[in-house]
């Protein structure tokens, strides 16, 4: 379906040129008719289908009408850097029409962030803490949101954000239109969902499913050679643009150091690192200053950037839906990506889900050059083991939420 079919606004055109879009993505071309219409939306797509797109443009052809100088457009979304890149899409998308976007999100200074409601900018992009702190200050005008996104309600829910979420959609008005987005549906999201849309209409798109370009493969390997088998993967593979997942944020610093020891120009992205570090850190990345980047799931989730060829988990991901939004960041808008995972015995049961889920069987590979054989070196004495998988999914109950945890 072409964009013209649409109807948007003609304003618009030159911002859908300039982002060169086509044709629409199947997302787009459910959401954006019915959101025109008016209608709550709940939409289930993950990352790469277009679903920024799908959401920005009928709510900007609607801001296009009637007041200016008011913020009629609040995007809620799990993470700083995923608001930066809604901003950027907003921008792209609002070129000429005079639309003024803004991100309000923590570990930067707030007095941008209150002039720009202050100067009511129209679309306001922004994470739960912040808004929050705001608006509890008197210092985020909603009274005039008409439109509501909440995006990646899942991520929100894990994060620990859904009591937030619901905070700020108490202090906007009733009288609205809400669209919500998620790659999965608990029954948290479910029950969110439920509070807050009217009427929804459901569209789904590729239901948690990794985009069908990608491909998979997993490399078995003891949890004591996996650096070993890292660097030689790397040696096998057209490095230009490759983003490395881990499990901590101390391995991918860990792994950062190692991987730059190696000679590969490497950036890292997780939460210890400051907001300017983690903005210079995406900014070369995508730039191709570094070829490599480490991130944890936190810092990393819904990234979009154009040129990723290969994701490597070094670690796998705690879930099923957490490796498909992973390496939701290859393979993105009909290029074609490679996905590669470490995994140990302990991984079994995952790896199984995932196949059932993918319907198909991974393939393993071994790399000719390492020796599989070498043993573990002997554990220091006071180190404690550290447990299977589900030992250590049952010692995270009681650990504090994630979104405290700072990955
Ligand atoms: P998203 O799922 O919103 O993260 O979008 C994934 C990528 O697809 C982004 O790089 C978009 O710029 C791109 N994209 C979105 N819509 C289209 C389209 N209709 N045609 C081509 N690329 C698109």
């Amino acid at each position: 379906m072409n964009f013209n079919q649409f109807n948007l606004d003609s304003r618009l055109n030159a911002g859908i040129k300039r982002a060169g879009y086509e044709i629409a993505t199947p997302i787009q071309e459910k959401a954006i008719p019915a959101a025109i219409a008016g209608k709550d939306l709940i939409g289930t797509a993950q990352t790469g289908t277009g679903k920024t797109a799908a959401f920005v443009l009928p709510i900007l052809h609607k801001l296009l009408k009637g007041q200016r100088n008011q913020t009629r457009a609040l995007i809620v979304t799990p993470t700083r850097e995923l608001a930066e890149q809604i901003h950027q899409t907003v921008r792209e998308l609002s070129a000429g029409t005079g639309l003024r976007s803004a991100t309000v999100y923590g570990g930067v200074g707030a007095q941008p962030q209150v002039q720009a409601f202050q100067r009511g900018v129209e679309i306001i992009v922004a994470c739960p803490g912040r808004l929050l702190d705001l608006h509890a200050k008197g210092q985020a005008r909603l009274n005039r949101v008409e439109f509501l996104v909440l995006d990646e309600a899942d991520r929100m829910f894990d994060m620990g954000f859904l009591p937030d979420v619901r905070r700020i959609v108490k202090a906007i008005p009733g009288k609205r239109q809400t669209l919500l987005f998620s790659a999965t549906f608990e029954r948290e999201v479910e029950k969110l969902a439920r509070e807050t849309l009217r009427k929804p209409e459901r569209i789904t798109v590729g239901l948690s499913r990794p985009a069908h370009t990608v491909s998979h493969a997993l490399y078995p390997v003891p949890q004591h050679l996996k650096r070993v088998v890292l660097l030689e993967l790397l040696k096998k593979t057209d490095t230009d643009s490759v983003l490395i997942f881990t499990r901590t944020k101390h391995r991918a610093r860990r792994l950062e150091q190692q991987i730059g020891k190696a000679g590969y120009k490497a950036t890292s992205l997780h939460s210890d690192r400051t907001q300017g570090q983690r903005q210079r850190a995406l900014k070369g990345f995508k730039s191709g200053q570094f070829q490599i980047m480490v991130a944890t799931d936190i810092a990393a989730r819904g990234l979009d950037i154009d040129s990723i060829s290969h994701v490597i988990n070094f670690d796998m991901p705690d879930t099923a839906d957490a490796y498909i939004h992973r390496i939701g960041r290859t393979g993105r808008a009909k290029r074609s990506g490679e996905a590669f995972t470490l995994t140990t015995p302990d991984d079994a049961d995952l790896i199984r889900k995932l196949e059932r889920i993918m319907k198909q069987k991974l393939e393993r590979r071994e790399l000719d050059n390492v020796d599989y054989s070498v043993p573990a070196p002997p554990k220091p004495a006071n180190v404690r083991r550290r447990g299977n998988r589900s030992q250590r999914a049952g010692a995270r109950k009681k650990r504090p939420h994630r979104s405290q945890r700072g990955k």
